[in-house]
Order: structure tokens, then sequence, then C-alpha cells
């Protein structure tokens, strides 16, 4: 058996347990949690707990009976249900959809916002799959699938080089991207195996998602590494969590280190208002502060777009922090990442008509 596989079959699944590792932890709270929620942790992701000085690691891992007590947020916040013409595939924007593959996390973050199927081995079978692949072949603009789950790195290699595959064999889709906690969860399942398996396909994007500096372990890098390497273009998708990584100093460390592991950090997520997470939330002004931290103080590659992804089903909305604090017909008055005050001359409407005049004669 793979080693990784084995990894996942020892994983703590229970509330005894996670008792045996952590006698701080309440066993019946973790029950009622946990039969709502599945856990899994895996003891790769145990060590990567133990060694950490901050509780950021642990409360991503191990429930907390704050789940079950939020009485806020929504079970489908993005409202994926209302948008799926078959059963797993999201079709939102006009070019690009979402495809799950896998139900099976390497461990179910407590903050998911697919709490509501993470785990559950029902919620796709060979069918749905089937049904999914039928869809983006009968619709030709779609010429971007993202592969998500739960992970499909979660599947064996065969079951996931069968499902890319077929992807790819569709003319009109031009790039597959795979959504995945793996290299954080379980870094030792990307194997050279399942790179060399899945280059055949390209160009294929991976997504990975890390939300702590402390998940950067030697493990984690080496599994980047591989898949940067394999010659597919990784960029992070982090969530803002509450008492996780709610400060400018923990994540332009976390985004720093992402570039040195030559990981783009792409999206910076505002938590999504999904049942079971109202504790992770984190007031909106809060990613703000953080990006006003990073811009212009770290480099541009490190900081990635912060995001709301609406509710409702509304798509990505992105959120700046004011830089513009006046527009007139005449200037642009706006603040610098210090808060100094500079002044952009407007181009005037003539100055246009000119230029327009003049490269017309030039064209001539
Ligand atoms: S790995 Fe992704 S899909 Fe799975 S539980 Fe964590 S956030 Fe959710």
């Amino acid at each position: 058996m793979d080693d990784w596989l084995r990894l996942v079959k020892e994983s703590l699944t229970t509330a005894d347990d996670l008792s045996l590792h952590f006698p701080g932890v309440d066993t019946g709270e973790a029950k009622q949690v946990i039969g709502k929620y599945p856990m899994r942790i895996n003891s790769y992701f145990m060590d990567v707990i133990r060694n950490s000085d901050s509780p950021a690691i642990y409360r991503q891992a191990v429930p907390d009976i704050a789940e079950l007590r939020d009485t806020v947020c929504m079970e489908d916040p993005l409202s994926e249900e209302q948008q799926s013409p078959v059963p797993n595939l999201t079709h939102r924007y006009p070019d690009r959809c979402l495809f799950l593959v896998s139900s099976q996390c390497a461990m179910y973050c407590r903050f998911c916002t697919r709490k509501r199927k993470v785990g559950d081995p029902q919620m796709i079978s060979a069918d749905t799959i089937k049904a999914g692949i039928e869809y983006i072949k009968n619709h030709s603009e779609i010429r971007d699938v993202i592969l998500s789950g739960g992970d499909p790195l979660m599947l064996a290699d065969e079951v996931l080089e069968d499902i890319v595959g077929n992807v790819r064999k569709i003319p009109h889709v031009e790039i597959i991207r795979i959504g995945t906690r793996v290299p954080c969860a379980l870094p030792m399942r990307v194997t050279q195996r399942l790179c060399r398996m899945l280059k055949k396909h390209h160009p294929i994007f991976i997504n990975v998602h890390f939300n702590h500096p402390d998940e950067l372990t030697p493990e984690a890098r080496e599994a980047c590494g591989r898949l940067v390497d394999s010659g597919f273009p990784v960029n992070n998708q982090s969530v803002l969590l509450r008492g996780v990584n709610d400060s400018p100093e923990i994540l332009t460390k976390l985004f720093q280190q992402l570039l040195a592991c030559r990981v783009r950090p792409y999206y910076l997520y505002q938590a999504d208002v999904t049942k079971g997470t109202n504790h992770f939330r984190t007031p909106m002004e809060r990613g703000l502060d953080i990006i006003r931290g990073l811009r212009g103080y770290t480099s541009g590659l490190a900081v990635p777009h912060f995001v709301i992804d609406a509710p409702q089903g509304g798509g990505k909305i992105p959120l700046l922090p004011k830089y513009v604090t006046r527009r007139t017909n005449k200037e642009i008055i706006m603040r610098n990442y210090k808060g100094e005050i500079y002044r952009y001359p407007e181009v005037q409407h003539e100055e246009l008509d000119v230029k327009v005049v003049e490269n017309t004669e030039v064209l001539k």
C-alpha cells in the first residue's frame, strides 16, 4: 500500500482517537460535532500541529462545539446547488465550470465551505462524473475546467487519470485546474508518479491551499517543488480565519515563504458564510488592513487578490483598500502605501483627440 494511503487509513476519525492525543478535548462535545461534520487528522498533520507554537494549526483540524452553535450562516452560501445543471458541477461563469470529482480530503478543515458535502462517500459516483464530462462536452463555451471536491488528489492515480484524460480530450477545453489541499495536509501524496501522470495532460494549473507559515514544512515545500518542476503553474488560495491567520505578520510571512517555494499567492478569501464556521469569520476591514500592510511593503508578487465569494452565487468580488481619495476632470488625488498624498494629472479630452488624429496620420 502506498505510504500516503496508509496515513489516510490510520487517521484519527473519532472523538476517542482524539482524546488519546489531546487530553484537553471534551470527548462528549467532540462526538457531537463529528456526528455532524466528519474529522480526519493524519499522523503527518498531527506532527504539524505538535511542532507549531501557534494554536492556528490545531484550530483548523480539531472540532469545536462552536460549529454546532452557529445560528448565523448558511448550508450552501455560494448557491452551488442552484447553479448546478448536473450534480456536482457548478456553471456560474461564462467560460469555466467547477467540477467536483472527490468527496474525500486528506483532512477535514473545520472552516470548509463545502462542510455540507465533504466526507460523504455518496456525494460522488461514477455516474455523476460521467454526467459532468457529458455536460462539459455539450457546452463549447467552457474552456476552463476546475476539478475540486473534496480533493481530487485523494483519488487513486488511475481514477484521476481517467477523469483528467476524458476532460482533456474535449476539444474546447483549453485549461484544467486542480484545487487541492494535499500538498499542505498530506504532501507525500504528491508522488513523482502522480506528477508524471498529470503532466501528460498539460496545460494543468494547480491551486494549493496554505493558511499559515507553519504549514510550510520541509515535506510541503518539497511537494510544491515537485509540482513546479513538473511544469504546473502553482497558485495558492488562503482563507482569512479568525484566530488562525488574521494578522499582517502571519500572512506576510506565509506569502513571502510561498513565493520562495515558487508558489504564487493568488487569492485571500474573506471566509464564506458557511453553516458551522461563524466563529472563524473576521470583519472585512481586517482583510483590508492586511492588504494595506502588504502592498508596497513587500513585492507585488506576494500580494494576493483579496476577494469575497458573494453569497447567493454572485461570484468573486475583489476588495481593495481605497487609494484614490478624489478624482476630478483635471487630476487624480491618491495615497501611496505610506499614506502620503500624490497627484496625477488626468488626460484632457482635447489631448486625446489630437493623439488619435496623429496616430491615424502615421498609419496612413
Ligand atoms: S481540503 Fe478543502 S475541501 Fe477538504 S475540507 Fe479542507 S477546505 Fe474543505
